[in-house]
């Protein structure tokens, strides 16, 4: 749907032609545009669509090493989602799954090694200062390193939390449970799919639900209580005993564990898999089969989320749609359909009247139309998804290649040549350095930041100059710290405090530009102070209401600013909306131990 706006598109992995593009880019420097794009459509990989219609292989990186790994990841000033230092360990699944078009076109597999992961996460963390890793992989259970990787960074790290993407349910043992046990728990996903093995051997995805409950077991054991689960609705193949399949699944995992997360996805076929010319189920039909779930659904402690069949009704039009489509894509952005992803702006009903605008027949491409992207070359033949298909049909499991190549074309045939854990030896782990206790004193210089996140900012920034907080002790292990009572969000200061143990000496601690750290200081032990002085500029200032307020000391007033005292504990801003005094900016200047 995209070919009438951009110039060349890059089928494949980055890493190797974006150097390519951006070399010809700057030998050619002030060519023609023309001649540009004819340089860029002879480097394999690339294809520029208006020099014609050409067979386009896939670019792959044989091998992921050091080098084509971002380690200084941008790190966000406020808290946001997958906020966390992130190592690829592995690309690519052979494990075939037939619904997932990145498990056929990221194949082979191909892992990064055991001591590459930790020099890795080494440098990534001291240049982050984050306290979290997130390891990502298709499937991490599959690195013919695993669990020795996570072995090894909970040895290396042990004072990091550690989030897995995604474990396969057969592969959580007592082992990695107990490794991963030591830190902060993070939840458990797992990925069944199907409500029943049946359709499970259909869609390939080889998990039994005895594995499930075993690894709900062991996660018990070893004190996590959260879980996640992914299914879909809507696979090719699927009878009413597979839906109701989910809802008797969920009342039996329900109880074993405290807090299940649930989300249901409507199937969405996909070009480059077995099921690339499948129907797509009808809207109704997945409206059905929702509330059919939910009806059979007893289990309390369950929070489901199924996604919108209409999303994914408008989804499956961008993902099996041709360059006409682009119409449609273009008519929705200017009736400004913008942000369609999100619920409370996706508007089906005016996508229906652009459809019915635009003529476009949607009917036949959610049917599964033609493969008009079979000038795309990405990796595994036409003929072996086709294969797969028949086999999908008559439920026949594919197994996973590691055991031996099924043929699929993606690589000359030996997975073992992109597998390369290395073998994991035991680091012993430093002797800490004695204990201290620091007072760091800082600035909030911009008022757009909250309290939480001008403290994560400078416990990063110790982390960053290489020095370890002193954790607390429990599931949720955290730096042990004390800081100064909450300040409101709006408000900026001069003086903010925070007690932190450490191990080692602090000397510097580099921080974003809306702090300003003012002093480090050894501390003998945590001081707190009862009092805080605000500057605050004040829109209808009345002294005399101010004066029935028992907490609030006013020390200096003068053309609407004034200086007050207030007790730590008492919120400044409620204490003026009291009394119907509004704060136009507002500024903690500094602590008193007497009113
Ligand atoms: S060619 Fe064989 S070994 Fe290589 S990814 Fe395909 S099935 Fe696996």
């Amino acid at each position: 749907p995209l070919l009438p706006v951009f110039d060349a598109f890059v089928i494949g992995e980055g890493e190797e032609v974006i150097v390519e593009m951006l070399e010809l880019m700057k030998r050619w420097k002030g060519a023609e545009r023309e001649r540009k794009l004819k340089g860029l459509n002879e480097i394999q990989g690339v294809w520029v669509p208006q020099l014609g219609r050409k067979r386009v292989e896939r670019r792959w990186v044989e091998e992921l090493n050091e080098k084509n790994h971002p380690v200084k990841q941008i790190v966000p000033n406020i808290e946001v989602i997958h906020d966390r230092f992130t190592i690829e360990v592995s690309r690519g699944c052979t494990r075939g799954c037939r619904f997932c078009q990145a498990g056929y076109i990221y194949r082979p597999v191909r892992e990064r090694s055991i001591q590459e992961i930790i020099d890795i996460a080494s440098e990534g963390l001291q240049f982050t200062g984050w306290d979290e890793l997130s390891l990502l992989s298709f499937s991490l259970s599959d690195h013919t390193g695993f669990p020795d990787f996570i072995i090894g960074l909970k040895e290396s790290f042990p004072d990091i939390s550690i989030s897995l993407s995604s474990i396969r349910g057969d592969a959580i043992s007592d082992e990695i449970a107990e490794v991963m046990g030591r830190g902060r728990k993070t939840t458990i996903t797992i990925a069944p799919e199907a409500g029943t093995e049946r359709l499970r051997n259909i869609i390939n995805k080889d998990i039994k639900d005895d594995d499930i409950f075993r690894s709900l077991e062991i996660a018990n054991r070893y004190g996590w209580n959260h879980m996640k689960l992914y299914f879909m609705v809507g696979l090719p193949g699927e009878t009413e005993e597979d839906v109701i399949g989910i809802s008797r699944l969920l009342n039996r995992i329900s109880g074993r564990i405290k807090y299940l997360n649930v989300r249901i996805s409507p199937f969405v076929p996909r070009p480059f898999t077995p099921f690339e010319y499948t129907p797509q189920e009808g809207i109704e039909d997945l409206k059905r089969k929702k509330s059919f779930i939910f009806k059979n659904l007893k289990a309390r402690n369950v929070n489901v989320k199924f996604r919108s069949p209409e999303v994914a009704f408008i989804e499956g039009i961008l993902t099996r749609g041709d360059e006409a489509v682009f119409h449609l894509i273009e008519k929705a952005w200017r009736k400004g359909l913008t942000h369609q992803a999100w619920g409370e702006h996706f508007d089906f009903t005016e996508w229906e009247r652009i459809v019915e605008e635009t003529g476009i027949d949607v009917a036949r491409i959610i049917e599964g139309g033609s493969r008009h992207w079979d000038n795309i070359d990405c990796g595994v033949g036409e003929k072996y998804l086709r294969v797969e298909m028949k086999k999908a049909e008559r439920g026949i499991i594919t197994p996973d290649c590691i055991t031996g190549c099924t043929g699929c074309l993606a690589c000359p045939g030996d997975p073992e040549v992109y597998r390369k854990a290395g073998e994991y030896v035991s680091v012993r782990v430093k002797k800490k350095k004695e204990k201290m206790l620091y007072r760091i004193t800082y600035r909030k210089k911009s008022p757009f930041y909250s309290h939480m996140d001008c403290i994560r900012a400078v416990v990063r920034g110790i982390r960053r100059s290489g020095v370890k907080p002193v954790m607390t002790e429990g599931y949720n292990p955290r730096p042990r710290m004390h800081f100064s009572p909450a300040l409101p969000l709006d408000f900026t200061s001069e003086e903010e405090f925070l007690y932190i143990h450490v191990y080692g000496d602090i000397k510097k601690i580099p921080v974003p530009d809306f702090i300003e750290i003012r002093n480090i200081e050894e501390a003998e032990k945590v001081v707190s102070y009862p009092y805080a002085v605000y500057g605050l500029t004040v829109d209808n200032f009345d002294e005399d209401r101010l004066k029935q307020v028992e907490d609030v000391c006013i020390i200096n007033s003068k053309d609407g600013y004034i200086e007050v005292v207030v007790p730590s504990n008492r919120s400044v801003k409620r204490l003026f909306e009291k009394i119907n005094i509004r704060i136009i900016q507002g500024r903690r200047i500094g602590w008193r131990r007497e009113p």
